[in-house]
């Protein structure tokens, strides 16, 4: 059974997301609160998408909004084929959208549930223009979260470090986002989640930089040991949509041992369960210098130059190339 607090909270609200302004002033106080999105949708007119194979049923909140609903809706259209392009199909059959205009520009934020079935609330600014959507990776980040069971408080990195490392990937695998920008973002962000004076591992450092770039560096991690081990035939793409296959969405409950143990399993190597055990209780800090070093990223300014010489050169391309067999 889930406590009161994550019923009323869900996962992902207690902390904010990387790089988010403060809420806004609200314009739908009703919609917005901490309290779950579904009752909103016997309320509120509905459209249907079908995306990936389901059906994503969309509601907006009453509040006024710049854009037309239409471009709001080819947003999510948008998210939702990065999402699918990722995991092979989109995460859930059914997952109802629930959008919130709030006074200021851009997605202010966002929240996956799973309580009542799959469900998101994205919080839009009224002044949101469409270089802010075509920016904008919260709706593939909340749409990842569906792609993975609701895990305990102490576990919440797997869940954003997962849903921070897959959605830039999934956006470039769908055209939508350079490579190199991902990269970037990566040696800019990933210190953050460097272990810093104190820290008893990632189960047990509940900070913003350690649930959110920690729970990061250890899907890269992963990611990169998977492919090292498999002669790059298998990464952690392959391992994450072998729990989607197993039933592991949002809207189960499954311990995080399960989890690790059908990633590695559909993967053949016992990586996540290897790492995990390195980084559960111990603040292990991995020589990012050195990782981006044979990934073959070199910075440069704002960006990075890319070697094609480096050890790791092979699987650096490989986490970014649509798998084969995908469309
Ligand atoms: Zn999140």
């Amino acid at each position: 059974m889930r406590t009161l607090q994550r019923i009323l909270f869900g996962a992902g609200l207690l902390i904010p997301f990387p790089m988010s302004p403060a809420p806004a002033a609200v314009s739908s106080q009703a919609f917005r609160g901490t309290g779950m999105p579904y009752d909103a949708f016997d309320e509120l007119h509905a459209t249907k998408l079908h995306i990936g194979g389901a059906t994503q049923t969309i509601a907006f909140a009453p509040g006024p909004l710049r854009l037309s609903h239409d471009r709001i809706l080819k947003w999510l259209t948008t998210s939702a084929k990065a999402v699918t392009t990722y995991y092979g199909k989109f995460p859930v059959p059914s997952a109802k959208i629930l959008i919130v205009p709030v006074e200021g520009e851009g997605v202010e934020g966002g929240q996956a549930f799973g309580y009542r079935g799959p469900a998101i609330r994205l919080l839009v600014g009224d002044f949101t223009t469409d270089d802010d959507l075509i920016a904008d990776w919260k709706a593939v980040h909340e749409m990842v979260h569906l792609a993975l069971p609701d895990v305990s408080q102490d576990h919440l990195w797997l869940a954003e470090g997962l849903a921070v490392y897959v959605e830039p990937i999934a956006r470039v695998q769908a055209g939508d986002l350079k490579a190199d920008k991902i990269w970037a973002d990566m040696v800019r962000d990933m210190p953050k989640g460097l272990p810093q004076d104190g820290d008893e591992g990632l189960d047990r450092t509940p900070t913003w930089g350690r649930t959110y770039w920690g729970g990061a560096i250890f899907c890269l991690l992963a990611d990169i040991t998977y492919r090292e081990r498999s002669h790059n035939k298998v990464g952690l793409q392959q391992a994450m949509r072998g729990v989607l296959a197993a039933g592991g969405t949002h809207d189960q409950d499954w311990p995080i041992e399960r989890i690790l143990k059908v990633a590695d399993q559909t993967a053949g190597y016992p990586v996540m369960e290897e790492l995990y055990a390195k980084m559960r209780d111990k603040p292990y800090a991995p020589d990012l210098a050195k990782l981006w070093n044979d990934l073959g990223v070199t910075p440069a300014g704002n960006t990075v130059m890319f070697s094609q010489t480096a050890p790791l050169a092979h699987i650096r391309e490989a986490i970014t190339a649509l798998p084969r067999g995908s469309l």
